[in-house]
């Protein structure tokens, strides 16, 4: 069995669902995850904060908006006016939620998860209809049963153990050679949906290749494998042939997207290769990601946007901060902080972190237990792994550094955003 996995940007159109046909080919014995379509789960989280805000006008646009967006997607498959009946009915679904939702806010979490979990629902049904239509028989699997996860919202962590019986029993059975599931979401023991972690469909796709023991799992994306840095960004970017699983691990935490950071644990487990392969062309290499593969040669540039800094004092003045560290980072943890970059001073402690909208109720939480929080917007966070001299001249320097961390061959850099 191979894995393969689809990202929302590369099935965001009906040419891409065509071609994601064109790749699975004369192929059999393939388990296919795949993300929601283009930038659905985001439009998704908009729904989620009109639910949030008792904006249900504002909820209801958003959900037209899907509609709509989809309903060419598959009007263009079909080659004219088409309905699916499974697809109207997860957007039944989903409006019966944002018009009869009696919200709470101790249910965020739950709200938030069982809300984006339809654009992987969606997309993975349109996809399985397709190419049945199109002549490749499959199995469309529902994750949230065979994805069992910790009683944990938003950011859940996939129980193996579980997993591993229903995933089987879920393909025992089946015809089809072909499966079709979604990335990104699972249950809980309670029967709730939770999802991953945003991005969390390459962490997916490696939890089944390592329940099924796959010979490889490969991610189709629209580049031609991983690159030294984003070309956007930084126009001498390289693409790598050969990475291990260490150095991908570092580059995924830095901020690389190339693959979610939680997706290499469950591979190497079982020595599994990761393919990061071009959506346009099958034949091109890519980049294979590997436990045996040397480290990787040229410097590499990893940019991390939208950060916060926070600067966290002890009110008291103590000089001891030391003493608060497990105090502050189990309150982070609770409002789903992750700290990508932390710097430490006799009395301060700063924190490079994600925006998100946990933040402001996390700074609330850390003022009442005692401590002064400053708040920095609009950071960004540079990982700059093999740097050269040119490039700290260039990067590392300057008044819009705040904090440079460096050892032999790594500096990181929190700056503000230019
Ligand atoms: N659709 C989810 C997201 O956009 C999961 C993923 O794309 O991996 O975050
Ligand atoms: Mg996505």
């Amino acid at each position: 069995m191979k894995v393969y996995k689809f990202g929302g940007a590369s099935v965001r159109n009906a040419d891409g669902v065509r071609n994601l046909h064109k790749i699975i080919g004369e192929e059999q014995h393939l388990f296919i995850i795949v993300s929601a379509m283009g930038k659905t789960t985001n439009a998704l989280e908009r729904v989620f904060a009109g639910v949030q805000q008792g904006d249900r006008a504002a909820a209801q646009e958003a959900v037209d908006g899907l509609r709509q967006y989809h309903a060419e997607i598959i009007d263009d498959l079909w080659h004219g006016p088409t309905h699916l009946a499974s697809v109207d009915g997860f957007f039944s679904e989903l409006e019966r939620i944002v018009a009869e939702t009696d919200y709470r806010p101790e249910d965020a979490e739950l709200w938030y998860d069982t809300i984006v979990a339809f654009g992987e629902l969606i997309s993975t049904t349109i996809i399985s209809e397709y190419l049945r239509f199109a002549g490749t028989p499959n199995q469309w699997l529902d994750m949230r049963q065979c994805m069992r996860t910790e009683q944990r919202h938003k950011d859940a962590a996939v129980d193996m153990e579980a997993s591993a019986p229903l995933l089987r029993q879920a393909m025992a059975g089946a015809d089809e050679t072909i499966f079709i599931g979604q990335g990104f979401i699972g249950g809980a023991p309670d029967g709730s949906t939770t999802t991953l972690g945003r991005e969390g469909s390459d962490y997916s796709a490696a939890v089944v290749a390592n329940l099924l023991d796959a010979e490889s799992m490969s991610v189709w994306k629209d580049v031609d494998g991983v690159l030294n840095a984003d070309p956007k960004i930084f126009p001498d970017a390289v693409q790598i042939a050969e990475l291990n699983y260490l150095d991908t691990i570092e580059l995924a935490y830095s901020g690389a997207q190339i693959i979610h950071p939680k997706t290499i644990k469950p591979l190497q487990n079982k020595h599994i290769p990761l393919y990061v392969r071009p959506f346009g062309d099958k034949r091109k290499p890519g980049t294979v990601i590997r436990g045996m593969s040397a480290p990787v040669q040229v410097p590499i540039l990893i940019l991390k946007k939208d950060q916060v800094l926070l600067t966290i004092r002890s009110r008291d003045f103590s000089f001891v901060l030391e003493e608060k560290f497990s105090a502050i980072f189990s309150l982070l943890e609770r409002f789903r902080l992750k700290a990508n970059l932390i710097h430490n001073s006799a009395v301060n402690l700063s924190l490079c972190v994600d925006e998100t909208w946990h933040i402001d109720e996390a700074v609330e939480a850390l003022r009442t237990a005692g401590f002064d929080v400053m708040k920095t917007d609009r950071m960004e966070l540079l990982t700059i792994r093999g740097y050269t001299t040119e490039l700290w001249e260039r990067y590392a320097r300057g008044p819009q550094v705040f904090i440079r961390q460096s050892t032999q061959s790594t500096v990181r850099i929190v700056r503000k955003r230019g």
